[in-house]
C-alpha cells in the first residue's frame, strides 16, 4: 500500500509527477527502496532457511508501511519499545504487536488493554509481579486477554529477572491469571549486537546462552516451557539462527543500517550483509571561509552517536562517495571531501548515511522513498516522537 502524506510540506506535491531524487527539499529522510527491499529479503531468507521466526523491532522505523512489508515478508508480528510507539502503529492498522520493555504507568497499561479490547493481538514483557497484576486487572476491566512474556536478563543489566526461581514465579503468575496468557520469554542481549569480530560476538552470545539455559530448564521442570523464546538483533541474528535456541529474533536496524553497524562482521564472512537504505538528504547552502561545503542538516536531522555520515552522490551507476560530514551545529553540517573530490557547488543535494538510525527516524515525519532517480512514495513515520 502506498501511503502518501499530505504533511510532507514542500516535498508532497511532487508525488505522481516526475519528481527527482536529486531535487528533494531538504533535510529529508530518504529510503532507497531497492536497498531496503534487499535488506528485508536477506534477513527473511536467513531466518527462513534456519527455521527461526522473525518479529522485527519497529523502534528502528516507527512506520506502519514498513511493518506491513515486514509482515508480508513473513514476520510473526512487530516489536515496539514503548507504548506510544505501539499505539501509533496500532492506530495505523498494525495488529500483531509486542511491547519489549516493562512499564510503570497505570495510564499506559490501561491504554494498552484498551487496544487489546479493540483488536490488537498484544504481547507485553513483564519482569515484576505487580506489573503482571496491573496488566491482568486492566485486561479484566476491558474484558480482554493479554499475552505475557517474561523478561529474562541474560547480561544486559537493564530489565528482566536473572534467577530461575523468579522466572518460574512470574510465568506461573501469568499462567494462573484468568485475563492473561503466558506466551513465553524474552532474552535480549543488547550488549553483544555491536561486537565487531564474529568470533568475539559468538563467544559473548554463548555467555548469554549460559545465563539463559538454567532459566529455561527451570521453566520446563515447572511445566512452564515457553512457547516463545524471543531475543536477538541485527548483530546477533546469524548466531541466533545458527543456534536455534530462540524461536524468533527481534532485529530492528537491518532495514536501514546504521553507519555504526558497518564495522560489525554480521555473518562472519567479512562482507557487508545489509546496505545503507536510510539516508538523510541535505543541500549545500554555502561554503565556509576555509572553503568547506556547508549543508542544511545538523543535529536536528541526524542522531550523531555513531561514526560520521558518509556523503553519497547517487547516480545511474550507483552511489559515489564524495566525502564525510561533520557536525557543524543544530542546523548545519560540514563536508570533508574525499581525496580527489572537488568542493560541491551550492545547491547540490547529497545523501548522507546515518550514524544511528533509531533516534534519527524519530526526527522525521516522512520517509521519502526513492528508486533510481525517482521519488516514488512517501511513507509516514507514525511513531515519530512517540518515546512515551
Ligand atoms: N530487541 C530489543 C529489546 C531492543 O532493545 C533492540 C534494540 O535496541 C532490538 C531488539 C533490535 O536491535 P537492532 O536494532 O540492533 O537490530
Ligand atoms: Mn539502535
Amino acid at each position: 500500500m502506498m501511503n502518501t502524506v499530505g504533511a510532507a510540506a514542500l516535498n508532497a506535491p511532487k508525488i505522481g509527477k516526475a519528481a527527482s531524487r536529486a531535487h528533494l527539499e531538504t533535510p529529508a529522510a530518504v529510503l532507497d527502496l531497492p536497498l531496503f527491499e534487499r535488506n528485508l529479503a536477506t534477513l527473511a531468507e536467513t531466518c527462513r532457511a534456519a527455521g527461526i521466526g522473525v518479529r522485527p523491532h519497529a523502534k528502528s522505523h516507527k512506520s506502519a508501511e514498513i511493518a506491513r512489508r515486514q509482515l508480508a515478508a513473513g514476520a510473526l508480528g512487530i516489536c515496539c519499545a514503548k507504548p506510544g510507539e505501539l499505539l501509533a502503529l496500532f492506530e495505523a492498522g498494525i495488529e500483531d504487536l509486542m511491547l519489549t520493555a516493562p512499564v510503570a504507568s497505570a495510564a499506559k497499561i490501561d491504554a494498552l488493554a484498551r487496544a487489546a479490547a479493540r483488536g490488537a493481538r498484544l504481547m507485553v514483557v513483564v519482569d515484576r509481579a505487580d506489573l503482571i497484576a496491573a496488566y491482568g486487572e486492566a485486561a479484566r476491566r476491558h474484558d480482554t486477554r493479554i499475552d505475557v512474556v517474561v523478561d529474562l536478563d541474560v547480561g544486559l543489566l537493564r530489565s528482566g529477572v536473572a534467577e530461575p526461581t523468579e522466572a518460574v514465579a512470574l510465568a506461573l503468575a501469568a499462567a494462573d491469571h484468568p485475563y492473561l496468557r503466558y506466551a513465553g520469554v524474552q532474552a535480549y542481549q543488547g550488549r553483544i549486537q555491536h561486537i565487531d569480530d564474529f568470533g568475539a560476538r559468538r563467544a559473548a552470545n554463548d555467555e548469554a546462552v549460559r545465563r539463559l539455559v538454567p532459566m529455561l530448564d527451570a521453566l520446563k521442570a515447572a511445566s512452564l516451557a515457553p512457547a516463545i523464546i524471543s531475543g536477538g538483533g541485527t548483530g546477533s541474528h546469524v548466531l541466533d539462527a545458527e543456534r536455534r535456541l530462540f524461536t524468533e529474533v527481534q532485529p530492528g536496524s537491518y532495514v536501514f543500517m546504521d553507519e555504526g553497524y558497518n564495522s560489525v562482521d554480521i555473518a562472519g564472512r567479512g562482507a557487508l550483509v545489509f546496505g545503507p537504505a536510510l539516508r538523510v538528504a541535505v543541500t549545500v547552502i554555502g561554503h565556509s571561509s576555509a572553503g568547506f561545503a556547508i549543508t542544511d542538516g545538523g543535529s536536528k536531522s541526524f542522531a550523531w552517536d555513531g561514526p560520521a555520515p558518509r556523503v553519497l552522490l547517487p547516480g545511474p551507476s550507483g552511489d559515489r562517495l564524495v566525502g564525510t560530514i561533520e557536525w557543524c551545529g543544530d542546523e548545519f553540517g560540514r563536508i570533508l571531501p574525499a581525496a580527489g573530490c572537488a568542493t560541491l557547488p551550492i545547491g547540490t543535494v547529497v545523501e548522507c548515511t546515518v550514524p544511528h538510525c533509531d533516534p534519527t527516524i524519530n526526527m522525521h515525519d516522512v520517509l521519502h522513498v526513492v528508486a533510481g532517480d525517482r521519488l516514488v512514495a512517501q511513507w509516514a513515520v507514525e511513531g515519530r516522537g512517540r518515546a512515551d
